[in-house]
């Protein structure tokens, strides 16, 4: 699999985009990456619109279409891994953090999952969703999120 993570870093280094090493709070650049997030997900939004009817269309459109699928994802994930790197935030350790999370949401064998079919961690979520009612749904983020400290 690809880093896309040292990839985009790379680019933006070419590029003389900050991509610090450490957290650092660039505002120069937020209109741009919040401009180009709206953008590309609007792509990625009408990709994935034509995609789901792909069983409607000829072969050649549903190849076009899946290119299309594959090729707005990778410009959606390229902005969001730009911006968060654009303020040097620990992208690589978080994900790893995320995964082992996701990992350890099989416990003993058991997986939870929604009604939608997310899968949630075992025995957790309705801890989760009490916290956040008695919070009144707060956004705001802790400084160490995953056992991975932000600056
Ligand atoms: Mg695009």
């Amino acid at each position: 699999m690809s880093d896309f993570v040292a990839a985009r870093r790379d680019f933006m280094r070419r590029f003389d985009l900050p991509a610090p090493d450490a957290p650092r709070f660039e505002p120069v650049t937020l209109a741009l990456w919040q401009t180009m997030l709206t953008e590309e997900w609007g792509e990625f939004a009408t990709a994935l619109a034509d995609y789901s009817t792909l069983a409607e269309v000829d072969k050649a459109e549903a190849r076009r279409r899946r290119a299309e699928l594959a090729a707005e994802g990778v410009d959606l994930i390229n902005v969001v891994i730009g911006l968060l790197v654009s303020q040097g935030l620990p992208v690589d350790a978080m994900f790893d953090a995320i995964h082992s999370a996701n990992l350890a949401k099989c416990a003993n064998g058991e997986v939870v999952r929604r009604a939608d079919g997310k899968i949630m961690a075992a025995g957790r979520q309705g801890r989760r969703d009490r916290r956040r009612r008695s919070a009144g749904r707060s956004r705001a983020r802790p400084t160490l999120k995953q056992g991975v400290a932000i600056g």
